[in-house]
């Protein structure tokens, strides 16, 4: 049995990774300060004998009681709205909390995995693209102090790797879905989901054509703890390589929703679709090869799933 802290611990993937770490045994501490999620998605696991939930802001110095065997490094703003409302907090969290969360890996002598992004390669100009492409990033962008404050922190995560020691890991994630994400958090799942029930228009930006590859959170879920227990220090895709234009997307939603929404294209007035990668899908040869993992839950059924959630969801809320 490990101690584990979990940063961003009560977001949408923090919270999947608490529920698979106790069933798997291990003590969990969960760290977040609410800033997009809500305390709904721990709420189950309030009393629960291995776990305890630390309210903090992790820019600012974190004290953890007692040893750790690892830190699991999610606290971000990943939402493209959150971090287009939210720039200067975004890069606090990238550059700050991950400096904060290394300090304390160093202190314990813990494993440190870094939750990184696909948004590293910025608008690809490599396809799929495996860890070993760079990127095409526009450091001034709006997109910017995301993409820029988790390349800091990779490279934040490498130097404590050379210069102390740490034993690190770095998952870039890829986009993906499931229950406990928000609502309103603007994302493309969501916001199709959302008003696919509401029975209102599917916004598509522009003409629809930009490709993404949706990953259920189970799956992620099983890479990060095989990537955890690996000795694998450079960085791993873990995503799902079934890419589809938003388009594509949006009728899969459509049907599944039950088919009462129109589709209309969108221009946003704000910045948010400014340097929008074109295409992404994760080249995951290094995750098959050395994790043996790859995704197995199938578009709809994790789509599918993740309706039910926000039916009753919104059910509850009464929207
Ligand atoms: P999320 O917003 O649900 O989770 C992030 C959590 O961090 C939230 O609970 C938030 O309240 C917390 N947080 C933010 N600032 C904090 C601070 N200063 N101190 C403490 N907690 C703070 O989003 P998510 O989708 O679960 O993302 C989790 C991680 O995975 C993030 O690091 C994100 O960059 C990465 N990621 C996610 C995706 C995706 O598609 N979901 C894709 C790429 C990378
Ligand atoms: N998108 C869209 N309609 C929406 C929300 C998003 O067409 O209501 C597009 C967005 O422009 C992007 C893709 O869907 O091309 C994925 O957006 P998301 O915010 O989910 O994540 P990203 O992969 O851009 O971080």
């Amino acid at each position: 049995m490990a101690r584990i802290l979990i940063t961003g611990g009560a977001g949408f993937i923090g919270s999947h990774l608490c529920d698979r770490l106790l069933a798997d045994g291990h003590e969990v501490i969960a760290m977040d300060n609410f800033f997009t999620s809500h305390p709904r998605n721990i709420a189950h696991l309030v009393g629960h004998d291995r776990f305890r939930f630390v309210k903090h802001d992790v820019t600012e110095y974190i004290y953890i009681d007692g040893h750790l065997d690892a830190i699991l490094h999610l606290a971000s703003l990943p939402s493209p709205v959150d971090y287009l409302r939210e720039p200067i907090k975004t890069l606090k969290v990238g550059a700050l909390g991950t400096h904060k969360a290394l300090g304390l890996a160093r202190k314990h002598g813990a494993k440190f995995l870094l939750a990184s992004t696909s948004e590293v390669y910025g608008d690809p100009q490599v396809h799929p693209q495996p860890e070993t492409y760079w990127g095409n990033v526009n450091p001034i962008g709006p997109r910017g102090v995301y993409d820029e404050s988790k390349r800091f922190a990779e490279a934040m995560t490498m130097a404590y790797h050379r210069y102390h020691g740490i034993d690190t890991r770095i998952v870039r994630i890829f986009n993906t879905y499931g229950p406990r994400m928000r609502a309103d958090d603007g994302r493309v799942v969501t916001n199709f989901i959302a008003q696919g029930l509401r029975g209102e228009p599917l916004t598509v930006y522009d003409d629809g054509s930009r490709t993404r590859s949706f990953c259920y959170v189970s799956d992620l879920v099983e890479g990060m703890v095989r990537l955890l227990e690996s000795d694998i220090v450079e960085p791993v895709n873990l995503g799902n390589p079934d890419e589809m234009t938003v388009l594509e997307f949006a009728k899969v939603v459509q049907r599944l929703t039950g088919g009462k929404s129109e589709i209309v294209f969108v221009t946003p007035r704000d910045e948010r679709t400014k340097d929008d990668p074109h295409i992404r899908q994760p080249d995951i040869t290094r995750a098959r090869t050395l994790l043996g993992w790859e995704p197995r839950v199938p578009l709809e059924e994790g789509l599918q799933y993740t309706i039910d959630y926000f039916r009753h969801l919104l059910h509850l809320e009464g929207k």
